[in-house]
């Protein structure tokens, strides 16, 4: 017996329209419309027609339905306090550092190993090189700014392609609900990979950080975690400790006073100086694009003076993105494109380095370039890139428009993308890369610095020196060849002492030689 229509129409598999006769093609699903039409049928429907527009004034948009489900979950988020409770202390393994206070109001550090325990879990790469260079994009902005759930799409977006598979491989962010909207949302720095490139030689890891106006309000995330730990004190939870390769906790060295124990002071202080000096990418999420300047730029600029001047030796500057979220429609059809909306919104700053009507704490730091560094600075353009190694403004639409959304999404993957992959050149040629473990030596190196102090730079080399020593004689000297030698021939079948040694052998005397002959010409060797 022939089933019934009905029963065949899967919500965005099948064509809903009852004259359809071509059942197995293509269906886009149409969000005003709330139904699936085949590539034929759309065009039949009577909203569909030259000239229809929907409630925003815009043609209905074609969607793909998978893609859809994912945004549309992820901009709903859960309703009651108690379901949003219970996401973040499932959220809480994802926290990487944070302050926390003891009884007696004291700040401390607390690194909760979230990177060890990431990169511990990374698979490995194949063939006879191992090594992998993680690169960090940082997400920053005011709170509800809507910072996790840009940082919670680009790592969803993952799963389009089947949005009914339940499995969770990526944890991504929790995202706020309009319940408790006071309060920011997520409480410190947490740690997520990015599910395209975990695989990869280079894994991208992303921070979502505490909204950066700080408040002594305990963001809900950190609630939660106060919640887990005085469980773990009762033995109930201590899988979730146990879990993490957990850092010592820190001192906070320059917290002497009330003004430097508030959680505010933290926030803006030592986070900054820690996302920017480790930082390939730096994303700033805002909503509206007219506090740009007031809420972002001036910020952005002092974050950078004040990591640029507290770190010697940085491999390179970070790149700077700009995501203008939940822009309206009815903006310029050119403005989505990433080229435009940057090159619009310098322009809507033109004047903010004037004279008479500039801004004052921009117009200072500019100053501060030309007498002390006798270095030009004309536009605000040319002060971000003092700052940062290029500066790129997204937009992404408010919600309803999912296609545009996908789209504008992929143009922020592709942004960060670029960016990363020139950031790993400059530091490949910097002989900065560092991978895994040297980062992981780099980043508590950076805990400790700026916890014990936030005035003085944070010196690269001399980290690196203090792990790598320079070799002190000519036997030092022989050995590290031979360690390098050995890092690029590690197969150990044909790379034994006596293998490395009898091929280095020669080339170490003929430099022995060519020594003698250039600059000891007829004195004892
Ligand atoms: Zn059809
Ligand atoms: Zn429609």
């Amino acid at each position: 017996m022939e089933p019934m229509r009905g029963d065949l129409v899967v919500k965005g598999r099948s064509c809903e329209d009852d004259r359809c006769k071509q059942g197995g093609s293509k269906v886009w699903f149409c969000v005003d419309c709330d139904s699936g039409f085949c590539e034929h049928c759309w065009d039949l429907q009577a909203q569909h027609k030259l000239g229809k527009v929907a409630r925003d004034g815009y043609k209905h948009e074609k969607a793909h339905y998978g893609m859809l489900k994912v945004y549309q979950d992820i901009l709903q988020p859960p309703a009651t306090p108690g379901q949003l409770r219970q996401l973040h202390d499932d959220d809480t393994d994802t926290l990487w550092f944070g302050v926390t206070k003891d009884e007696s109001g004291v700040p401390r550090f607390e690194d909760h190993g979230r990177y060890a325990s990431l990169m511990a879990n990374s698979p490995s790469t194949s063939g006879t090189n191992t090594a992998k260079y993680p690169q960090l994009v940082s997400f920053v902005g005011v709170t509800n700014a809507g910072k996790s759930t840009v940082v919670k799409m680009l790592i969803d977006r993952h799963k389009s392609n089947d949005p009914d598979s339940m499995e969770n491989d990526f944890p991504s962010p929790v995202v706020g609900s309009a319940v408790n909207d006071r309060v920011p949302t997520s409480g410190d720095v947490h740690l997520y990979a990015d599910p395209y490139t975990f695989q990869s030689r280079t894994p991208r890891l992303y921070a979502d950080c505490e909204g950066l106006e700080g408040g002594e309000s305990i963001p809900y995330g950190a609630q939660s975690r106060k919640r887990t730990d005085s469980f773990s004190n009762s033995g109930k939870l201590k899988k979730h400790s146990a879990k993490r390769l957990q850092g010592r906790p820190r001192n906070i060295a320059w917290a002497d006073n009330d003004l430097r124990r508030k959680r505010e002071y933290t926030v803006t202080e030592l986070y900054p100086r820690l996302l920017y000096t480790f930082s390939d990418v730096i994303v700033f999420v805002l909503r509206n694009a007219k506090t740009f300047q007031s809420a972002v730029l001036t910020k952005l600029l002092q974050w950078g003076a004040a990591g640029l001047e507290k770190s010697l030796n940085q491999p390179t500057l970070p790149h700077a993105v700009i995501v203008l979220n939940a822009t309206e429609m009815g903006i310029e059809e050119e403005e989505w494109n990433p080229k435009t909306a940057t090159a619009s919104l310098l322009k809507s700053l033109s004047t903010a380095l004037d004279r008479i009507g500039g801004v004052p704490e921009l117009q200072d730091l500019a100053n501060t370039w030309r007498s002390e560094r006798h270095t030009e600075i004309r536009t605000v353009r040319d002060l971000i890139e003092r700052y940062y190694a290029s500066f790129t403004v997204v937009r992404i639409p408010a919600k309803g428009r999912y296609t545009l959304m996908d789209k504008q999404f992929n143009s922020l993957l592709q942004v960060i993308n670029v960016n990363c992959r020139e950031s790993l050149e400059t530091k490949r040629r910097a002989r900065m890369l560092s991978n895994t473990d040297e980062w992981n030596i780099y980043l508590q190196a950076g805990f400790d610095h700026f916890t014990s102090n936030l005035d003085t730079p944070f010196n690269f080399i001399e980290v690196s020196l203090k792990n790598n020593p320079l070799p002190e004689n000519f036997g030092d000297h022989i050995r590290q060849l031979a360690t390098a030698i050995l890092a690029v021939y590690p197969d150990p079948k044909k790379t034994s002492g006596q293998w490395i040694f009898e091929n280095l052998g020669s080339m170490v005397a003929s430099c022995i030689l060519l020594d003698c002959v250039q600059y000891r010409k007829g004195e004892q060797y």
